[in-house]
């Protein structure tokens, strides 16, 4: 079993599509260990993204994951992490294949629906920055 970190972003939690993406986490399989609906602010969702802080886009990134309510997801499966990246799709909505999350609920680049943590190491550290 592993487990992973994932957020339902504050453009989905505006949408009203938070049942429909936990829907789908229970049919992929994933059990729900922790969860929470949080309202990050400014510092916190920097400390959070703190890799992309050279990034011309972390400024933008920080206002909206810091714009509204986001569900924060304590995952676990077998192979949890790649298994929660494929359901989520590419970064870019308009590159993500038909049947994933960000193809279907993803709005741009940005405001991309839901986060899944991308390693080991990462899942790891994502987890313990929301579940002590
Ligand atoms: P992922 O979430 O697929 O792991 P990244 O780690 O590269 O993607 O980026 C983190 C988040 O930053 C993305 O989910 C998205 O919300 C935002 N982002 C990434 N690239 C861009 C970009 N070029 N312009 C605006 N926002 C971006
Ligand atoms: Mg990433």
């Amino acid at each position: 079993m592993e487990r992973t970190l994932a957020i339902i972003k504050p453009d989905s939690v505006k949408k009203n599509v938070i049942g429909k993406i936990i829907n789908r986490i229970e049919a992929e399989g994933f059990r729900i260990v922790e969860m929470r609906l949080v309202r990050l602010g400014r510092d916190e969702a920097g400390a959070f993204y703190t890799v992309h802080r050279n990034r011309g886009f972390f400024e933008d990134l920080v206002a909206f994951m810091s714009s509204g309510g986001a569900v924060v997801l304590l995952l676990e499966r077998e192979n949890a992490i790649a298994h929660w990246r494929a359901v989520m799709g590419a970064t870019d909505p308009a590159k993500a294949a038909p049947g994933t999350l960000r193809r279907e609920f993803g709005f741009s680049i940005e405001r991309n629906a839901v986060h899944g943590s991308d390693a080991r190491e990462t899942a790891e550290t994502e987890i313990g920055f929301f579940f002590k």
